[in-house]
């Protein structure tokens, strides 16, 4: 959108506030807005911002990193196509931002330049990335300094609709008005969780969309006197919110997906199995851009479909990639990959450039995923002898050996580059040394309204 229109679209609908938003290491989104007169001029220069909010954890502890100390600025410099009047605060308006050096080149710590940049070496190779995040979430409310699910709900239950219908229909409505496609709605296994998904848009827009799905959620359900938690195990006891990422290649045109062969026990294409080879090649690494969080580990276990073992396998819930079945009419179309261990406390530019990267890697080495890691079973169903026999391993167990695997995995951090590279393992390693050293009660507080 050019940017005398966005300043007038502004202007017309009375908005106040126009925030620039970004997502930091921490998986935090954080921002800044300009009064509408400024607009204009911001659009252009930006809005300044201290290198040093990279190094910051999601504690707002400032770490010490080279290049990111109390000098030096950035400038949030924002995608006037993610410009929208925010349905829930019509007085204010958000734009998403890439960190932009003063010298006008994009910096190395920018998470959505990262994504961007996967992009194009996947289009360079002749691939347009399609994604969807699937995002489950819970409705809570404050009981004195307690949050507690808003209900005791079933799974898909119609009573847990129905419970929780006005704030899902005000959810949906906010959605739309911003330009995201709603595909489905149900009350999901935990009491007070649900699932809303958005359909399937290019890379750089499906991350973009999760940023304003999470913004949207929270919102509105604190309109409606509830708190919305994205965090990856709220509750101990009930069941993990994952944000299982969907993907597929397209040719240029987005015309053909790239995925799919009718000639295959599987529907998959050789693309696709290499892109199954690389992103099982880079999994524990992987693990640790999309299960970022001491939370997510809690989340990640085995019998809960959140996906604990190194597999693949067709409509497998307990797998790590699972090839979601063909729907009747729709078989190109609807042909993708889902991969489970991800979730919410995941900065989505840098979880989806860290897949692409995965998978592009598995095109360029020709990796073909190892046929016994494919299993239509739950691997906890597998004696130890035979997943050892079939190389399925464990997925991470704690942040920790996340952070080891990926500080290993030169391929990811490569991808990265070191100035993003070096910064987030340092945020990780600072959760690491905090959480680890204090109890469930400690952690659960300072991650349930976080993201
Ligand atoms: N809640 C599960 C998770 O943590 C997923 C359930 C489902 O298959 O939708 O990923
Ligand atoms: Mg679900």
């Amino acid at each position: 959108m050019d940017h005398a229109e966005v300043v007038r679209q502004a202007e017309e609908a009375g908005v106040q506030l126009v925030t620039f938003l970004y997502c930091d290491n921490g998986g935090i989104i954080r921002g800044k807005a300009t009064h509408v007169s400024g607009l204009e001029r911001r659009l252009d220069s930006g809005i300044g911002l201290t290198l040093a909010m990279q190094a910051m954890t999601d504690m707002d502890e400032l770490l010490v990193v080279e290049g990111m100390g109390p000098v030096g600025e950035v400038r949030l410099i924002p995608d006037t196509d993610t410009f929208t009047i925010l349905p829930y605060a019509p007085k204010r308006a958000l734009v998403l931002a890439d960190l932009i050096t003063v010298s006008r080149r994009p910096w190395e710590a920018c998470p959505r330049t990262f994504l961007k940049r996967m992009i194009a070496k996947a289009e360079s190779m002749g691939l347009t990335i399609q994604a969807a995040m699937e995002p489950e979430w819970y409705l809570a409310r404050k009981e004195g300094d307690e949050f507690v699910p808003c209900d005791t709900s079933l799974d898909n239950s119609s009573i847990g609709a129905a419970l929780a219908q006005d704030v899902v229909d005000d959810v949906v409505a906010a959605l739309e008005a911003q330009g995201l496609r709603v595909e489905q709605y149900y009350p999901e296994l935990g009491h007070g969780q649900h699932e809303l998904s958005i359909g399937h848009a290019e890379a750089l827009r499906a991350a973009d969309n999760h940023v304003v799905y999470r913004e949207t959620v929270r919102n509105v359900a604190w309109r409606h006197g509830m708190y919305a938690t994205l965090a990856p195990k709220p509750f101990p006891e009930q069941a993990g919110s994952g944000l299982h990422v969907h993907f597929s290649a397209w040719d240029e045109n987005g015309k053909s997906n790239l995925f799919f062969d009718p000639d295959d026990e599987q529907n998959l294409s050789a693309l696709a199995y290499r892109f199954i080879g690389g992103v099982m090649e880079h999994m524990p690494g992987l693990v640790a851009l999309t299960c970022p969080s001491m939370n997510s580990y809690r989340r990640l276990s085995p019998g809960s479909w959140s996906t604990a073992f190194t597999c693949y396998g067709p409509d497998n819930r307990e797998a790590a990639l699972r090839i979601p079945s063909l729907f009747w009419g729709s078989e190109m179309a609807s042909t993708n990959l889902e991969f489970r261990p991800s979730d919410s406390s995941a900065n989505p530019y840098i979880a989806l450039g860290g897949l692409i990267a995965a998978g592009l890697d598995g095109v360029e080495r020709n990796l073909m995923p190892r046929k016994e890691q494919g299993i239509d079973v739950d691997p906890v169903r597998l004696t130890r002898e035979e997943l050892e026999s079939r190389g399925i391993r464990r997925l991470p167990e704690s942040l920790m050996d996340a952070v080891r695997a990926l500080e290993a995995d030169t391929t990811l951090t490569g991808a990265m580059g070191p100035v993003l590279a070096n910064s987030y393992l340092a945020i990780r390693r600072a959760d690491w040394d905090l959480f680890s050293g204090r109890d469930t009660e400690f952690e659960i507080r300072n991650h349930f309204y976080k993201y």
